[in-house]
């Protein structure tokens, strides 16, 4: 038998499952014009009418049957679905189209559905690109009850149990249901990582790929198809080696899925009694939930960036402060480290306006703290609101990209007056509140100790610690190959950063990518790193090998061969420390 591969498609649901195909036609719907005449109007904006009663239904009985023991926000999603179908802007130039163009109610509505579609195709941000997908499904959900004239919308009999589903495209209230039926993997041609049912499927838990191009038309109903959420890869028409492979990779999965399941709630201690403390690196306030499911002892780096993305103005100082409560309430008592806005570069914003110009060497340029300096504006109702939220709870603020001692102090000195200034006005914060600094510009690595001597703590960044030390701009994919955190430039830097803190007495954490990566937890630990922050998916991993680790003997073993790290191939000395290859 042949291997055909469907695949490659987009990774964006981890693990992986075989089973057989089950074809789901969700295809567009497909419309008749048809003119009416004017007496037919009110019918057919009645029409209309119920076929949004009935949509709207059935998303309240798919809500209705999410059991309690799935993840919140798996509700959510079905709830802004829900909250949509309110929206007048969605559904009002349907009913236009059917008072003054007399069409039908379906060819209005899938009129309109092409002009909100073409709205969504001229936005070049990736996030607000996969939100189109969901105006797609709703409108959809509404012309599937308008087709079909029934108040229920026909329900798929087949039994799907142990089933890859592979469609064009997934709603997440077909995500939902399908997962209740026991689904065991997604593939769909549409969507991407950012897209709302791949959010659910991690969530759930369920492997899928999707953006896999015409898989629909290449695969078969029932013939057996392997899905590996890891790399982006469907596999249909396998030989029995291949099969038996990917079976023997999912029960190894399975079994380890388990096994970091129940160290949730141990404790990040070596063999040695030496405590580490995992953090986890938030982008949106849905990646709380996940960090939480893991056992994440806090935020170790909560990127603010968001609040200023897809926008035209500035995010208020009370905007700033909901965000921060929401966090600090979803980690009830735990730390929550709020990174101050690092703009510029490869996160330029409309929130941010003129005060982000396109400039030759945007990496070098006027980005994160130094725009901070430079538009106040922009930088006191963030500070204020971090300090505000320090009133209800254990929050610690982040300086990004600080590069010299002068540049901490002017941003030390602004604090204290934000400080005076919410005196002045009786808002209570935190006036211990710990103010942090990341290592991220070797210039600051290499005065670490200074810099730790005037903030509370420091955190190396190593994405950015290794792109300036090396000088490789790292959104360039033809340097990536550069970018090594094995160099040893970066890992004396790194010691360095974690001695001058364990001098001063200050806590040194670590949230580049680096931190979350397990080919150097043994490394890290034996430089002396005790804090590290990392995407919340990669805790349970790095946890398992913390509890592993003889501290004292990596230390000792790290030592020896760092002396000799200009000689030593990197491989080795991580081969040296990672005895299993792991
Ligand atoms: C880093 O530079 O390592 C870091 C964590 O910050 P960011 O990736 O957001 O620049
Ligand atoms: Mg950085």
């Amino acid at each position: 038998m042949t291997v055909a591969c469907c695949g490659p498609g987009v990774a964006t649901a981890q693990g992986v499952a075989v089973g057989p195909a089950f074809l789901l036609e969700r295809g567009a719907a497909s419309v008749t014009p048809r003119r009416i005449e004017r007496e037919e109007v009110a019918a057919e904006l009645e029409r209309l009418e119920g076929a949004l009663q009935s949509a709207r239904r059935a998303l309240e009985a798919v809500r209705d049957q999410i059991p309690a023991t799935t993840p919140i926000n798996v509700a959510e999603f079905i709830d802004s679905h829900l909250l949509m179908l309110q929206d007048v802007a969605l559904i009002d130039p349907a009913r236009t189209l059917i008072r003054e163009q007399l069409l039908s109610a379906d060819w209005a509505l899938q009129q309109h559905r092409e002009e909100l579609l073409r709205v969504f195709e001229t936005m070049e941000d990736p996030y607000l690109q996969s939100r189109r997908d969901d105006v797609d499904h709703v409108v959809h959900h509404v012309l599937t009850f308008l087709l079909a004239g029934v108040s229920e919308e026909p329900a798929v009999e087949e039994d799907i149990r142990g089933s890859v589903v592979i469609a064009r495209d997934l709603s997440p209230a077909d995500t939902i249901v399908l997962h209740q039926r026991g689904a065991a993997a997604f593939v769909t041609e549409s969507g991407g990582p950012t897209s709302h049912t791949a959010i659910l499927a991690r969530s759930l838990n369920i492997p899928a790929v999707m953006g896999v191009r015409n898989i629909t038309r290449y695969c078969r109903h029932g013939e057996t198809v392997v899905v590996d959420g890891e790399t982006g890869t469907v596999l249909a028409d396998v030989s029995t080696g291949i099969l038996e492979h990917y079976r023997r990779r999912l029960r190894n999965l399975s079994a380890r899925r388990s096994r970091l399941l129940h160290l949730v709630g141990e404790p990040t201690v070596s063999t040695d009694g030496v405590a580490v403390t995992l953090l986890a690196n938030l982008e949106l306030h849905e990646d709380t939930k996940l960090a939480r499911a893991n056992g994440a002892a806090g935020v170790g780096l909560y990127r603010t960036e968001f609040l200023y993305m897809n926008r035209d103005g500035l995010p208020t100082e009370e905007e700033h402060l909901t965000a921060y409560l929401e966090v600090l309430q979803g980690f009830a008592g735990s730390p929550v480290t709020i990174r101050t806005l690092d703009l510029g570069v490869d996160k330029q914003v409309d929130g941010a306006g003129s005060a982000c110009p396109t400039v030759c060497n945007p990496a070098l340029g006027l980005r994160a703290i130094r725009l901070c300096l430079r538009e106040p504006d922009l930088f006191r109702p963030q500070l204020r609101a971090i300090l505000r939220a320090s009133a209800q709870g254990p929050v610690r603020m982040m300086i990004p990209m600080l590069s010299s001692l002068r540049e901490l102090d002017s941003v030390l000195a602004l604090v204290e007056q934000t400080r005076r200034e919410l005196t002045r006005e009786g808002l209570p914060f935190d006036p211990q509140m710990p103010v942090g600094g990341m290592i991220e510009v070797p210039a600051a690595a290499l005065s670490a100790a200074a810099f730790a001597r005037r903030l509370d703590f420091l955190s190396i960044g190593t994405n950015d610690l290794i792109q300036y030390t090396l000088a490789i701009d790292r959104t360039d994919d033809a340097v990536n190959y550069l970018f090594d955190p094995m160099n040893p430039a970066i890992l004396r830097l790194i010691r360095g950063t974690i001695e001058a803190g364990i001098a001063q007495g200050k806590p040194v954490s670590m949230c580049g990518e680096m931190a979350g990566d397990q080919r150097y937890t043994r490394l890290l630990l034996g430089l002396g790193l005790r804090e590290f922050s990392m995407q919340p998916s990669a805790l349970l991993e790095v946890k398992e090998i913390v509890r592993a680790s003889d501290i004292g003997w990596l230390k000792t073993t790290a030592a020896g061969l760092l002396q000799r790290i200009d000689e030593e191939d990197p491989e080795r000395l991580l081969e040296a420390l990672n005895p299993r290859g792991d």
